[in-house]
């Protein structure tokens, strides 16, 4: 232990900025609504700001964020800040009304401005708006808005450390102009930046955190050598930088990071950061900022185990080691503290972002105390984990048994792909060019009233089932009058695709108020998976019978995938994410042998997440892939030859995991395409993809009926690369947030246009 004891400085990277209750998320949309101006707006953020700093204070958090505030998204703000808006915009000045603009789209004279694209933020399920930059458009500051939310922080808390996202994950992250170009710019950005820098200090703020989380992708040697002089030309006298690194290990990179004319590092140990490699590294001036409590895990740390990780370098660092999560609490949940109606065994054992503060506080402590100085909350940790450790359901040793015993090392349906196909043709007894949906068909008012009704108990369970039998009755009518093929039941007792079946299976539970961002104003509520997953009933067999009886097509049953299941739940951290995903996959395919038993002739299991799992560098990617197509296939392979497997993914790049899609073995494969204007399927087509393929025609983000000639059009380039044999007609995604007007006028386009090309195939 050094001599006096000095805390180490506990800091964090950002904070949720949606409020307790959302409360931000009502004052945006009563904004856009017109209910409320912008002056009301700015004061209901200011008490989100202002809530947030008391919890800091409260909690100690030594340099807590700040300037990470935003009303939509940071990587938006940013445009503005740089005088980077679309020139299709004209002049925007930097303030709120052209910030929603960007995000949202503008109406004007020649119709609508497109918004800015929204993408996933590295591996997270946060969206962030796409800067479209331009190779001539100057960067110019106008960073009033900015400093002044800095000014209102540093005014409560002097110590307070404005955070912005580095000029060169900015450049890489943005579109527009091409990659060389962007970082042709890097000069040019980073004077904007030094500029802002320099009136950032003046403010009075000691530190700045800088974003660099592209230091832990497969960066091009280019961009690497591009931080030196970059953050050399930020060096601004009076204020120390501290570069911030998340998501992914810097791995490789050690001796750039410590090299660089930056104050500190932070990175993320809970991704895999070596921390003794890099303090052996680091010059003695700098700080070395230790992202050691996970901060996208909704778990309490391991308190011992991570003070037996500090302490030696604690000793060997002193005041030079600071503590943080290990990136913004963003992505968290804001306060553990208001779930009062889970188990209570499992609700002592979640630390969303408060949590997490008071967590830093502890470990500062216990580093400068020592342990004994926090045995108490050591103790009060240790046994909240064994009740949880003891809970009902945690370990179900007879089940893991049996998921060890029929879970093969790669497996497989009986037969290969060509003879099932026989199989499948002679049962299902459908056209060349078969029209099928993607599963859902209009969510109605009157279906969310009655789900609402009943998950309020104002309508009983037989009332309730009675309704959405009608709505599947309905469905069924109108794919027999529109002439589609295979039918679907229509998903009208699905809230949504993992929480649905969350609900039904044990393991699962359900937050009730743990809503993080996804994007502006929207917010998702991930379950969380703490127990092992067990089917304790069929899940969807009673309604996609009962579909079934109603019509003598054949209909498509519908489950949600397992690593979908995975990536859109907050997952148990004593087992791996592969071993959950095996779960899933095994109450999965109990679901898909009582389908086929029970005569559904199609099951179709969507992966739209299976993508979004891959690691950032490309390192993991087949350890990653050789799990996920094993969970899909162990959660299918049950499926009789004469039972035709669908899955369907959208928004998906195939071309580089193409092999793995392949993998799969699903009979047919249904995929997002009309935006790409059927681009998507060149993977296909190189890779002369063995089974068959549904290449949406027809984009139902989009309010815009397509015609029958547009879908032909698409058809027929479709069909210069597949196949007619293994063609399939039918929309880029499921159809619930359409109206049944346009889906009715769509999907009989869809089906003439099938029928059209039929005729030409001389088949019908
Ligand atoms: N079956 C789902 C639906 O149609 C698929 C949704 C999705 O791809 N995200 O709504
Ligand atoms: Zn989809």
């Amino acid at each position: 232990m050094p001599a006096t004891t000095t805390y180490p400085v506990t800091h964090i990277l950002g904070f949720p900025r949606i409020g307790r209750e959302r409360a931000l998320k009502w004052a945006l949309e009563r904004h856009w609504r017109g209910e409320i101006d912008a002056d009301a707006l700015q004061h209901a953020a200011r008490e989100v700001r202002a809530e947030s700093r008391q919890w800091f204070r409260g909690a100690g958090v030594e340099r807590p964020a700040c300037g990470d505030f935003t009303f939509y998204d940071g990587m938006a703000d940013l445009c503005l800040l740089f005088g980077q808006a679309p020139d299709r915009f004209g002049d925007l000045p930097n303030d709120i009304a052209s910030l929603f603009a960007l995000a949202r789209g503008k109406p004007s004279e020649q119709g609508s401005l497109a918004p800015l694209a929204m993408t996933k933020w590295f591996d997270t399920n946060y969206h962030y708006l796409v800067p479209e930059l331009d190779a001539t458009r100057p960067f110019r500051l106008d960073a009033d808005r900015l400093l002044t939310e800095i000014r209102e922080s540093l005014a409560d808390d002097p110590a307070s450390k404005p955070v912005l996202i580095g000029p060169l994950t900015f450049l890489w992250l943005s579109a527009g102009v091409s990659r060389e170009e962007r970082l042709r710019r890097a000069p040019e950005l980073a004077d904007a930046y030094a500029t802002l820098l320099s009136e950032i200090a003046a403010l009075g703020a000691e530190w700045v955190q800088l974003d660099e989380p592209i230091l832990g992708l497969d960066l091009p040697a280019d961009w690497l050598a591009a931080f030196e002089p970059v953050y050399h030309r930020l060096k601004t006298p009076g204020l120390r930088l501290l570069l911030a690194s998340y998501f992914s290990p810097i791995e490789g990179r050690l001796a750039l990071l410590a090299s660089l004319p930056v104050d500190g590092l932070h990175v993320d140990v809970s991704a895999g950061d070596d921390l003794d490699a890099l303090a052996d590294r680091l010059p003695a001036f700098k700080v070395l900022s230790a992202g050691v409590l996970d901060g996208r895990s909704i778990w309490r740390a391991d308190l011992p185990a991570l003070l037996d990780r500090l302490e030696p370098l604690y000793e060997r660092l002193g005041e030079r080691l600071w503590l943080a999560p290990s990136c913004s609490l963003l992505h968290l949940p804001l306060d553990a503290g208001e779930e009062t109606d889970l188990p209570p065994a499992l609700a002592a054992n979640l630390s969303f972002a408060r949590q997490k503060l008071d967590e830093l506080a502890l470990l500062a402590r216990g580093l400068a105390e020592g342990r004994e100085a926090i045995a108490h909350e050591i103790e009060a940790t240790t046994e909240a984990r064994l009740r949880l450790e003891a809970l009902d359901g945690r370990q179900d040793t007879v089940r893991r048994e049996q998921l060890a015993r029929s879970l093969t090392e790669k497996p497989a349906r009986a037969r290969p792909y060509a003879e099932r196909a026989t199989a499948q043709r002679a049962r299902l007894n459908l056209p060349t060019l078969p029209t099928t949906t993607i599963g859902s068909f209009p969510q109605t008012d009157a279906i969310r009233a009655t789900r609402r009704a009943h998950r309020r108990g104002e309508i009983d369970t037989t009332a309730y089932e009675q309704a959405m039998r009608e709505a599947i009755a309905d469905t069924i009518r109108e794919q027999e009058s529109l002439g589609l093929d295979l039918l679907v039941h229509g998903e009208p007792e699905r809230n949504d695709m993992v929480e649905y079946f969350g609900q039904q299976l044990e393991g699962f539970a359900f937050t009730r108020a743990g809503w993080v961002q996804s994007y502006g104003s929207r917010c998702v509520k991930p379950p969380i998976i703490w127990g092992d997953v067990v089917r304790p009933r069929p899940l969807t067999v009673d309604w996609s019978t009962y579909a079934q009886s109603l019509t003598d097509r054949p209909v498509k049953g519908m489950l949600t995938g397992p690593v979908t299941m995975l990536s859109w739940s907050f997952v148990r951290d004593d087992l791996s994410r592969e071993e959950v995903a095996y779960q899933l996959a095994a109450v999965l395919r109990e679901e898909v042998a009582d389908l086929s038993a029970a005569g559904i002739a199609a099951v179709q299991v969507d992966e739209p997440a299976f993508r979004e799992g891959l690691p950032l560098r490309r390192a993991g990617w087949d350890g990653y892939l050789d799990w996920a197509v094993r969970a899909f296939r162990f959660a299918t392979a049950v499926a009789p030859d004469d039972v035709q497997i669908h899955t369907h993914m959208c928004y998906s790049e195939f071309n580089d995991i193409i092999d793995a899609i392949a993998g799969l073995d699903a009979d047919v494969i249904t995929i997002e395409t009309t935006r790409s204007n059927m681009k998507l399927l060149d993977a296909f087509a190189e890779f002369e993809y063995p089974n068959e393929i549904g290449p949406g025609v027809w984009d139902i983000h989009s309010p815009l009926v397509p015609s029958v000639e547009e879908m032909v059009d698409r058809l027929r380039l479709a069909l210069d690369k597949v196949p007619v044999e293994r063609l399939w007609v039918n929309p880029d995604c499921g159809l619930k947030t359409r109206g049944w007007e346009e889906v009715r006028a769509a999907l009989q386009n869809l089906v003439a246009a099938a029928v059209d090309l039929r005729r030409d195939y001389g088949r019908e």
